[in-house]
Order: structure tokens, then sequence, then C-alpha cells
């Protein structure tokens, strides 16, 4: 029982044979008492990575583990787990009545507990810091672990204010160590987390973020509800999978259509009746194959193994965003898709809601270069996951498992069309100064006279008419294909359109633009059933 060393404590406590990837290595320099910063995806293991050091750090007289999460969900089910192996763990959170508080508020200052869960909030009210005080000066304060430590970052997705207190640990516990993981964070966040935790210190360990047994696809949105159902008959009959959508509104529809079409499918949102969602979670996670229709509201610290697809029918906010939601699929690591349909108006209205923001015009443009990155992922050609991977700073080379792999676009020369487009902009620039919207732009390039193309004399213009060879909607798809390529910015309440400094590369000539095929039928990957 007083063995301290880390594999003894894996294999008595969690009957674990040997650690994996990082963790061995985590565990060391944390138990030694260094602070680290820890990027695993989801299902790495990084529960681990505070539990055993927080165990062995118990068994040297070290004193209690604070553990901060704000998933009040996953505290239950981690104290409850860690109690069944023998560890004296307990949480602090609305859920107890006083009687259970000062219960554990005793075990807390008699320095039995190992660990303790506390919601972020609770960490910082003064009794419980005149607490910890009290611990701190008997040398009973051994750790903080900080889950989910993205949400400390407003450029993450996340973002929680109770997160920002939390740097009061270090200035008030300076030789207390640290640890804070999350599953997502790309550049910006990652310096977040360290500069707003006061992590400077801190030893980072990054994960691979791969998801090997995910396939990813992205579609041309036609009809994406009959997209959905035939991908969800194709591939996923009688499995389950989670359907994300953006509003309420859609997730109800969806849910209702999908049952009209003998899917078992569950809205689940932030305005239902708590005990309703509450069912439709238990229902999902104890029976087989219901598909979850629902907001961002549903996902975070549901852990269902077998989840065999998630599907976005809305582009979520970034890739962040994205990959913690597409990483909800196949945590048993079985074969599973992340699908998604795609297409101009959500381009518009992404980048609408940011416009329409009240927020600071800096943090703004984070969160347009955030959103830029995914409409690159949207567009591409090339591996999807090389891509992923890439964004949060991984070299890999194509992974034969995406829809571009397993069945390469059609890709046509679009640069002369570009460039016709992109100068048809810049002539309206020339010519008055004014900016238009994309449905000027393209009666322009088609040579239509439309009342507009007379009241501004456009029909004088270069540009006009040299589009004529191609449809409405083949104009459409290159323009949304540049926007995405970030040659171009639709901007400001009428989406009027810009040029960025890229394209001006691409107007002097030297830069080829290949784009995807215009009006192609989203074809299913060959990899599936369906091959
Ligand atoms: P995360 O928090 O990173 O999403 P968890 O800590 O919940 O991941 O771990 C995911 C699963 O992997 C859990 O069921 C956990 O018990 C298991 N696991 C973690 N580390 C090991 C290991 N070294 N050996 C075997 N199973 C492990
Ligand atoms: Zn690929």
């Amino acid at each position: 029982m007083n063995d301290s060393r880390p594999l003894n404590i894996l294999q008595e406590v969690f009957g674990y044979g040997a650690f994996r990837g990082a963790q061995a290595e985590i565990i060391d320099h944390v138990t030694g008492g260094g602070d680290a910063l820890v990027l695993m995806p989801t299902g790495g293991g990084k529960s681990l990575c505070y539990q055993v050091p927080a165990i062995a750090r118990h068994r040297g007289k070290q004193g209690v583990t604070v553990v901060v999460s704000p998933l009040i969900a996953l505290m239950h089910d981690q104290v409850g787990a860690l109690e069944e192996a023998g560890v004296h763990a307990a949480f602090l959170n609305s859920t107890l009545d006083t009687e259970q508080y000062l219960f554990v508020e005793r075990e807390l200052m008699s320095g039995r507990l190992v660990m303790l869960y506390a919601a972020p909030e609770r960490v910082t009210n003064p009794r419980f810091l005149a607490q910890l005080d009290s611990l701190h000066e008997r040398g009973l304060l051994s750790l903080f672990a900080i889950d989910e430590a993205h949400c400390v970052s407003q450029w993450g997705h996340d973002f929680r204010s109770e997160y920002l207190a939390l740097s009061l640990l270090h200035e008030r516990y300076a030789d207390v160590p640290r640890i804070a993981l999350t599953a997502t964070a790309d550049d910006s966040t990652r310096a977040d987390i360290i500069q707003r935790l006061k992590l400077e210190e801190a030893r980072v360990f990054i994960s691979s973020f791969d998801r090997p047994n995910i396939r990813y696809a992205i579609v041309e949105k036609d009809e994406p509800r009959k997209q959905l159902l035939r991908f969800i008959r194709d591939e996923h009959e009688d499995e389950a999978g989670v359907v994300y959508c953006q509003s309420r509104k859609k997730v109800e529809e969806t849910a209702q259509w999908l049952s009209s079409e003998g899917i078992r499918a569950l809205p689940y949102h932030a305005g239902l009746d708590g005990a309703v969602r509450q069912k439709h979670q238990d229902r999902f996670l104890r029976e087989d194959g219901i598909v979850m229709v629902a907001t961002i509201a549903f996902g975070m610290g549901i852990d269902k193994p077998d989840v065999r697809f998630v599907a976005h029918l809305d582009l979520p906010k970034n890739i962040e965003a994205y990959y913690q939601e597409t990483g909800r699929a196949g945590r048993d690591g079985g074969p599973s898709d992340a699908w998604m349909t795609y297409g101009l108006a959500d381009v518009v209205n992404q980048r609408r809601m940011i416009d329409e923001s009240p927020a600071e015009e800096d943090f703004k443009q984070v969160q347009r270069g955030k959103l830029d990155a995914l409409l690159a992922l949207a567009e591409a050609t090339d591996c999807r996951r090389v891509r992923l991977l890439g964004y949060f700073g991984e070299a890999s080379s194509a992974c034969g498992n995406c829809d571009n792999c397993l069945n390469p676009p059609a890709t046509w020369d679009a640069t002369d069309a570009a460039r016709k487009l992109l100068s048809c902009i810049y002539r309206f620039h020339q010519h008055g100064g004014r900016r238009f919207g994309a449905g000027h732009l393209i009666d322009v390039l088609r040579g239509k006279s439309t009342e507009k193309v007379a009241q501004y004399d456009h029909q004088a213009l270069s540009t006009f008419g040299v589009g004529a060879d191609r449809s409405e909607q083949q104009w459409r798809a290159v323009l949304r294909q540049l926007i995405a390529l970030g040659h171009v910015v639709a901007e400001g309440e009428y989406h009027t359109l810009a040029l960025t400094d890229s394209a001006r590369a691409v107007l002097k000539g030297g830069v080829e633009v290949r784009l995807r095929e215009a009006n192609e039928k989203p074809k299913r990957g060959s990899g599936g059933k369906s091959s």
C-alpha cells in the first residue's frame, strides 16, 4: 500500500499493465514537482496524468490534489471510480447539501483526502481559499490539476470567465506544482493558456492528435437532410451517432424528420426541459443505435465509446471546435465517420456572426482567421487529416482514410476564371471606389444588363461579360472557394467583396489556382460499405 512508484500505482490501483504514450514521462515530471501543460486528444488518457501523481504524492505525505473541472458529470464519475478503487476522493459542487459539504471539508482539512474535484468558481471562493491556506501552511497542499484548460482562453471555443481567476493559484501557492490539460488547443490558444495560467515554466507535452480510426469527409451542401439520411442509411444503419446543428429549431426539425424516416433520433439542446435532456442523454448512453440531434450543448463530458459517426449539418465555429466535436466518434478505436455538409451560406452566416458580435475588433480578427482556416479545410482537395494535424502543428502524410484520399476530387485549372473574378472586383474599386456583393459581381461577369449595371455604368468595365461562358452557379462556386482560400473577403452588413493581399499575387500571374470541380454531385468515399 505504500509503494509510491507510478507504475506500481497504475497496476495496483487502476489494474492496467503499462502507461500509454507520454503518460509515464508526464507522470514522472509532475510527481517530481514540475509544472506541466498536457495536450492530448480525447480518449488519450489525460486523467491518469494527474491521478497517478496525486496518489504518489499523497503516499509521500504531500497532501491533497485539487482537480479543477467544469464538468459535474465527469467529477461524479471519476470520484465514484476512485473510491471504488480504494482512493479517497470527493467533489465540491452545487449538487451537495450542507451536511455533505461539511463532511467533505472535514476530510479535506484532516489531510486524509487524496483528490478533491472542484468547479472553478469554487476554487476562488474566499472560504475555500482560507482552507487551502491552512493546508498549505501544514505542507498538505500537493498539486493542482486544471482540466479542460482551454476554457481559460478567449480564443478557444469554450471560454469560461471563472478560469481567468485560476492564475491566483500560482500567485498564492507558487511552490505547489500544477498540471493543466486539454484535448484541444491550436497555437494561439496554447499561448493564451500559458500566459493566463502563468505556466511559463511548465513543460509542454504534446501528444499526437491523430485519430486514425476516424474517416473525415466534407461534402458540398445540396439537399442536406437527404444527404444526411443517405449517409446514415448507407453507412450507419442502427448505429449510434451525433448530428450537430447550429440552432435549436433546426435540431427539433431534423430530429423529427429523421424519426419520420425511421431513424431512432432524439433532440438535445439547452432549451429543452432538464428532465427531457437527461432522459435523452441516458437513452443515448444506454440503448444501442440512438442518433442524438443536438446543438453544441451536447457532448462535453459524454463518454460513450461506440459513437460511430458525428455529422455536422452546419459549419462549426473553427477547427478546434470541429476537432473536439468530431473527436467524440470512435473512442473505442473502431472505424468511425466525421461527416459534414458545407455550402456558401455557411460561410456567409459564420462571418456574419463574427461581424455582428459585440466583441473587440482584434478579437474578431482572430475569429475570422480561425474561420478561414476551417474554410480552407472544407475546400481542400488534398488530405483532410494532413490539414487538420497541420493546424495543430503536427506534420503527417496523406492518410488514405479521408474523402479526398479515398476519392480524389476532380479539380480544374481555375487560374483564368479566378483572375477574371478578382479583376472584376478590382475594377469596381477603380471605377468609383464602391464595393458590391456576389449577385452584382456575377451579373457583371456574365454580362447581364441589369438596372444596377446601368446605374453604375458597369457595362463600361473591361470585365463586363468576360465570364459569359459560365453559369451563375459555377461562378458562385468559384467565388466561395476564392473566399475560402482567402483571396477575397466578404465584409459588412451586405457582404460586399474586397480583395486581400494574396489576390494581388493571383492577379499578377505566376500563381496557379486549382479548384474543385463545380456542380459535382458529392460522391461517397469508397472505403466503406459502398465500395
Ligand atoms: P481523456 O480524458 O484524455 O479523454 P481518459 O483519461 O478518460 O481520456 O482515458 C480514456 C480511456 O483510456 C479510459 O477508459 C482510461 O481508463 C483508459 N486508459 C488511460 N490510460 C490507460 C493505460 N495506460 N492503459 C489502459 N487504459 C488506459
Ligand atoms: Zn487523407
